[in-house]
């Protein structure tokens, strides 16, 4: 420790020279000690400490390691308001104060050094000798590399590491304080884009997770250039990303918005072109808004209609759907439940020979008795399924229902263990996204023990669009399994029709949209005409769906369409009753 005053230890006195010397000589050698030991102490401390008088001025000082920014003669014996300047003086004096009453005070501030700006942090204790208030000292420590390290801590609890973009945290803050902006400012518009890009994870497994994360920056970067410097976008979990925008004089302005977005993230990404969509839900800030998170369920609410509509564009939100996610999200948990205690039941529907009324196959169609709702189409809960991750599950669950239904059915009569009949099972295109598909199917026939040749597999004409090379794999393999297969709904919606030239896929099932007008409608009737022949052509086998009436048959009949499925032959029915027409083998 360094004293401006001379060290009294040090100085002879009188006192050493008289009758006392031996009892003084042991005090200095005590005292000797002591400075010794409060020496080593203070070497071991990095830290810079200095001491200060009850009059504030600077008495003493330590400094190790810690070099003193200015020489000692600038401060020693001078009062810390003459040294600090103003700025620090007025931090220092109100916690004097407090140390003085006998506490413990610390705080911080910046200097500018030549290197650049440092942190210190400054703890003031007070110094007390018999109770008397004697000055503080204060402990200077360097605390820049602490607090960089503390804003960059903080920076990445709101920074997405990928992209480099806000992430949720930040986020739901920037749009909190847009929510209180546009409370003042109530002319003006503000947005939230919720996006999320199409079938992402599984592109991601495809190309690998440096390329996918290559894509990702791509998709933040696309999305900022489209915005100005004070709106956000956010990468807010693995495939989602938000735009918060302001500023927007009408809702026109903010569809217009959604277009460019939506346009520049459906443009191919990367060296290899790849090919992505986004879908997007769009949320206006509007009262009586009053949370963040409101605002996050609206637009998630918004996606999931935009997903369900076609892929590759937005939905704006509208209160009734909160109402609808609700019901959804409702749903989708008491379809996880039915699946767990087999509360789904499987109806079967003929598929008959027009001109005989031969019953050559039953088609099997999922059926839910809702302990609540009652029967639920599967047109309502299959989407659900999809969405929720539970159609494979679902699917797999009625194949091997059928199987074993076919087993049963089997051994009742010897004349269906002989007689050439099949079921045919629908399948989602959601399979193809998992690698189990065919295992899982290959486990079901062994552990019914059926026979493939009684099976058929429908798939819609999705799963060439979405899985052109893997569709060719798994159907090529299901063939060598035994397992026949149809393209079902033909014609609805897609039509990329190369596939069937080199695919192999032995049933085409028109989509009985196409003989809701027939006959009468020249143009539908064509249409089948053609599609007909198409199948025939192809040495497919032809089934037209959704025949309600005698006329439709007769039409079918004309054009040799030999195989019918509808109402008008049976509706999709219990097992018990499907059994009955596989006995009867024609209908009455
Ligand atoms: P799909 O495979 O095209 O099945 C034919 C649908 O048309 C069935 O509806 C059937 O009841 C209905 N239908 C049959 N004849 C007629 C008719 O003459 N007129 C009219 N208007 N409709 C008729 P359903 O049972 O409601 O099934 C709807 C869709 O749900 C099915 O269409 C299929 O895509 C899907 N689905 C059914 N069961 C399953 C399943 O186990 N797994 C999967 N992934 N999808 C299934
Ligand atoms: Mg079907
Ligand atoms: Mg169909």
């Amino acid at each position: 420790m360094q004293n401006y005053k001379n060290s009294p230890a040090s100085n002879e006195t009188e006192w050493g020279k008289g009758p006392f010397r031996e009892e003084f000589e042991k005090l200095r050698a005590a005292l000797a000690q002591c400075e010794a030991k409060l020496h080593a102490l203070l070497q071991a401390s990095p830290d810079l400490v200095f001491v200060l008088d009850r009059d504030q001025r600077f008495v003493s000082y330590h400094s190790t390691l810690v070099p003193l920014l200015y020489p000692p003669s600038t401060f020693l014996g001078k009062r810390h308001g003459e040294v600090m300047g103003p700025e620090l003086d007025a931090l220092f004096q109100p916690a004097f104060e407090k140390v003085r009453q006998g506490e413990i005070v610390e705080y911080s501030y910046p200097l500018m050094k030549k290197e650049g700006r440092r942190w210190f942090s400054v703890r003031l204790s007070p110094w007390f000798v018999d109770e008397e208030f004697q000055g503080v000292i204060a402990v200077v420590r360097d605390i820049t590399n602490e607090r960089a390290m503390q804003e960059q801590i903080a920076l990445q609890a709101t920074t997405d590491a990928v992209t480099g973009l806000p992430n949720r945290v930040l986020f739901r803050d920037r749009l909190t304080q847009a929510i209180y902006r546009r409370a003042r400012h109530p002319q003006t518009l503000a947005a939230v884009f919720y996006v999320d890009l199409d079938r992402f994870k599984i592109l991601n497994e495809a190309i690998g997770h440096d390329e996918g994360d290559v894509i990702l920056r791509e998709v933040g970067a696309r999305l900022s250039a489209l915005l100005r410097p004070e709106d956000t976008v956010a990468r807010l979990g693995s495939d989602e990303f938000a735009v918060l925008a302001e500023g927007f004089d009408s809702l026109a302005d903010i569809t217009r918005m959604a277009d460019r977005l939506n346009a520049a993230l459906n443009q191919p990404y990367g060296s290899n072109l790849l090919h992505l969509t986004a879908s997007m839900g769009v949320v206006v800030i509007q009262d009586p808004i009053t949370s963040s998170a409101q605002v996050l369920r609206d637009a998630e609410a918004a996606l999931a209609t935009a997903k369900r509509s076609t892929r590759g564009k937005y939905s704006f939100f509208v209160p009734t759907m909160h109402e609808e996610a609700l019901r959804t999200l409702a749903l989708e948990n008491d379809l996880r439940r039915a699946l767990e205690v087999g509360q789904l039941a499987v109806y079967y529907q003929p598929v008959v020979e027009n001109r005989t009324r031969a019953v050559v196959g039953l088609e099997a169609l999922v059926r839910w008795p809702h302990p609540v709702r009652g029967m639920i189409s599967p047109s309502e809960f299959i989407p659900v399924a999809e969405e929720a991750g539970l159609v494979c599950e679902l699917d797999l669950w009625v194949f091997e229902r059928v199987c074993r239904q076919v087993r049963e059915w089997e051994s009742s009569t010897t004349t269906l263990a002989q007689r050439p009949w099949w079921v045919s099972v629908n399948f989602s295109v959601e399979h193809f996204a998992n690698g189990e598909f065919l295992k899982a199917l290959r486990d079901i026939l062994a552990r019914t023990g059926v026979q493939a040749h009684r099976l058929r597999i429908e798939l819609t004409e999705s799963v060439f669009l979405r899985y052109a090379e893997k569709a060719k794999e798994v159907l090529t393999e299901l063939n060598r399994m035994g397992l026949s297969t149809c393209l079902d709904d033909f014609g609805k919606g897609y039509s990329a029709m190369g596939y069937l030239l080199h695919l192999p896929i032995h049933v085409l099932k028109i989509d009985l949209s196409f003989l809701r007008n027939v006959p009468g409608d020249t143009r539908a009737e064509n249409v089948v005409r053609v599609m007909t022949q198409l199948g025939q052509g192809l040495q497919l086998c032809v089934i037209a769906e959704g025949v309600e009436h005698e006329s439709q048959a007769e039409f079918l009949r004309t054009i040799g369409c030999e195989l019918a499925q509808g109402y008008y032959y049976g509706r999709p029915m219990p097992p018990e009753e499907a059994g009955k027409i596989l006995v009867q083998g024609m209908l009455e």
